[in-house]
């Protein structure tokens, strides 16, 4: 392993300015934005003369209870939830950061992945600098730190010319909150207003519970400055071509939010009825995986004219933090997860339909459920193109190796997943769906076509030890 033994993050991020309740709607922000990572919960506050910080590892509402809520006073917080494969879950490497030193007292909190951060990394560290963590995310504290410029935002623009892959960021002092997205724009990140103050979240679902006005998204390569004064918006980056992250439509965000300007249920549903004209089958009933293929399932459904039907329960008091750490365990997790409606499958032709196929692991478990639930035909169909290549921008994806998409055939992967036909969605059904020739995304996970280099030698992330459903 090397100094960064977690390459791969999924995160969210969440911050306010100006508001007497500061860290109670971070915490429902945070709360919110769940999904995008169940390791580990941080939220820094500030009353404006000291940042206050709680950190644990957990869920979001086991972590900030009452009491540890009144730890956190004044009128700005930013908060963070983090996933990671367990290897290296370790509080050291929970976010946000706080820093004091040099440049004063600051928390940072980032989503994505800096791909260069190991090689600054061992050049900082031959000049003494000494990392607190294994994350990516210090180097960028430590860039500001030997910075020769005096005010923060030049400080962080010296550090951000040197950094690059994928990275929306919230930082915090005492008396001003400041976001921005990389210049390609990979992870979404938005801007609200609630009671006159300013909140910041990784998907607009956040505002929509504590109430705030979702105002826009923030640009790729644009830099969000909050203090008492007011908001200011900066454009210092050199305009590159945009790569917003094409996965977080088709399984990461929550299908309520606004990303990248569309609803993700809405595309989902399309990329589904998309799915529909790539594969028409003979079948009496479609049957989503719950909950990332519901609404996939949903567009074949209209789209095909076959019923849905809910072939497959799941149970919602298991937690997505069900970690095991073995393969035969994971299966397990499974089974309970989801159990079969018998009455409703046996003796139907069956259109199953997923969100993606990783590891094929998960996709064989429930296929095999479905069939000894008696259904009689299982064509399983995935709303996504296969999965060759890993991510370097911050989704937990497998090695290369262990992407089965990537090493396998189709008729090898239908075989092993033991379904009668096998269908993903087309890179072109895929790009139509998003918007076409003319919406640049990412899409290096399908196609390898990385929009950022990355080091050639990658080290081998951890297994992740289950996959949500
Ligand atoms: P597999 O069949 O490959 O074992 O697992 C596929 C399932 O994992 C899909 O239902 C999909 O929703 C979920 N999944 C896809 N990508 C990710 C990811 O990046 N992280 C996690 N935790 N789950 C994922
Ligand atoms: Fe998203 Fe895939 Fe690109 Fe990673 S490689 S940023 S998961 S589209
Ligand atoms: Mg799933």
């Amino acid at each position: 392993m090397g100094p960064f033994d977690k390459f791969h993050e999924e995160c969210g991020i969440f911050g306010v300015f100006n508001h007497p309740e500061a860290s109670n709607l971070t915490y429902l922000g945070l709360y919110a934005l769940q999904h995008r990572g169940q390791e580990s919960a941080g939220i820094v506050s500030s009353d404006g003369s000291a940042l206050h910080v709680h950190k644990a590892m957990g869920l979001v509402a086991d972590i900030f209870t009452e009491p540890v809520l009144k730890t956190l006073p004044g009128f700005s917080a930013i908060g963070h939830v983090r996933y990671s494969t367990t290897g290296s879950s370790q509080i050291k490497n929970a976010q946000p950061f706080v820093v004091s030193g040099g440049i004063g007292n600051v928390a940072i909190a980032h989503n994505g992945n800096l791909t260069n951060a190991m090689e600054i990394r061992k050049e900082l560290e031959s000049y003494g600098s000494i990392f607190q963590s294994t994350m990516d995310t210090e180097v960028i504290i430590h860039l500001m730190a030997i910075s020769r410029e005096r005010a923060l935002l030049d400080r962080l623009m010296d550090a951000l010319v040197r950094v690059q892959g994928a990275y929306s960021l919230l930082l915090m002092t005492e008396d001003t909150m400041i976001a921005l997205r990389d210049p390609r724009g990979f992870r979404p990140l938005s801007i609200g207003t609630i009671d006159g103050a300013t909140v910041v979240a990784s998907e607009s679902c956040a505002f929509d519970l504590i109430g705030a006005v979702f105002e826009r998204e923030i640009e790729p390569g644009e830099i969000i400055y909050v203090d008492k004064k007011g908001v200011k918006s900066y454009k210092p980056f050199v305009p590159v071509k945009q790569s917003p992250c094409v996965f977080e439509f088709i399984y990461f965000a929550r299908p309520d939010s606004i990303i990248f300007g569309k609803n993700v249920y809405e595309i989902r549903k399309e990329l589904g009825r998309q799915l529909a004209r790539e594969y028409p089958k003979e079948a009496d009933i479609v049957i989503p995986v719950p909950d990332s293929g519901m609404p996939a399932a949903i567009g074949y459904a209209q789209e095909a004219g076959i019923p849905i039907e809910l072939g497959l329960i799941r149970n919602h008091y298991v937690g997505r933090t069900f970690i095991e750490p073995k393969q035969s365990i994971r299966h397990f997790g499974v089974k309970i997860k989801l159990n079969p409606v018998r009455e409703i499958l046996r003796g139907k032709r069956v259109v199953v339909i997923d969100d993606s196929i990783v590891r094929a692991t998960t996709g064989r478990k429930i296929i095999k459920m479905i069939r000894n639930g008696g259904a009689k035909e299982i064509h399983f169909l995935i709303s996504s193109p296969p999965t060759r290549y890993p991510c370097f921008y911050g989704i937990d994806t497998p090695t290369k190796e262990e992407l089965i998409a990537n090493s396998h055939s189709m008729e090898e992967i239908r075989e092993y997943i033991t379904c009668d036909s096998l269908g993903y969605l087309s890179i072109e059904g895929l790009r139509h769906v998003v918007g076409g020739e003319q919406k640049p995304y990412c899409y290096a996970c399908f196609d390898g076509r990385y929009p950022v280099e990355f080091p050639v030698r990658i080290p081998k992330p951890q297994m992740p030890l289950f996959y949500n459903l």
